[in-house]
């Protein structure tokens, strides 16, 4: 079994799902007492938000960088980055490693692609949301991507920092989502990717008939895939 190495904390709420469902999926194959092998590396949230508030986007990556380099040198096979927003340091991260980087929004478009769609919501933070990082990669893979209005997205942003990163889930919040996700869904989205690692702990599959992509439970599960790939 593959050492996967995980850069948390970001927040803390959705990197303890990931360490959940990473060790449920290397249960579930490999059974017995079996549990993932994990290096982690978790940051200061704090200090992560002041920084993506504040545009310091060089100085958040390369924090991440001197850490995912410090989990290869201490025996990683793989590097996962627990959050979509953060994938805006991947460039940088890839010149600092030479073990590959699990990335969300390729496992994601993936996921989508097999089910056959190729028009998706795309739910996140406001840098996932309106920057060019994350949609660029949807988009190269042929999938084109809808997202809310401008006070839809700050409507979701706010949600994602001052309560899903906090572990507060409030239902007012969820019918908020709701809202957004069936505006999408009538505007052409046939599936909305939840791009957001927290988005999973307010909305579910079984609270809406449209077709959700939980991109913790996606990434989680190439991370599985990644470290089983010789065990069979
Ligand atoms: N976990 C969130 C995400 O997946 C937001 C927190 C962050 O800004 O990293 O984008």
């Amino acid at each position: 079994m593959k050492t996967i190495g995980i850069l948390g904390g970001m927040s803390w709420h959705s990197t303890e799902l990931y360490y959940k469902l990473i060790n449920e999926g290397v249960q579930q194959k490999l059974g017995g007492l079996h549990s993932a092998s994990i290096l982690m590396a978790s940051v200061d949230f704090a200090d992560m938000e002041e920084l993506q508030r504040n545009n310091e986007w060089e100085k958040a990556s390369q924090i991440l960088a001197n850490l995912a380099l410090k989990l290869q040198q201490a025996g990683a096979d793989c590097i996962v980055i627990a959050t979509n927003t953060m994938h805006i340091s991947v460039p940088l991260i890839e010149q600092s490693i030479s073990i590959p980087l699990l990335h969300i929004a390729d496992a994601t478009a993936d996921a989508i692609l097999n089910r056959g769609y190729t028009t998706t919501g795309l739910l996140g933070t406001r840098f996932t949301m309106q920057m060019d990082y994350y949609r660029e990669r949807l988009i190269n893979k042929g999938i084109r991507v809808l997202i809310p209005d401008e006070s839809g997205c700050q409507q979701v942003n706010d949600i994602i920092y001052n309560e899903l990163c906090y572990g507060d889930i409030r239902e007012h919040s969820r019918q908020a989502y709701l809202q957004i996700i069936d505006d999408l869904h009538s505007k052409g989205a046939e599936c909305i990717i939840e791009g957001c690692t927290e988005i999973t702990l307010l909305v579910k599959q079984e609270d809406t008939p449209v077709k959700l992509f939980d991109t913790t439970a996606i990434h989680a599960q190439a991370a599985v895939g990644f470290a089983l790939q010789d065990d069979y």
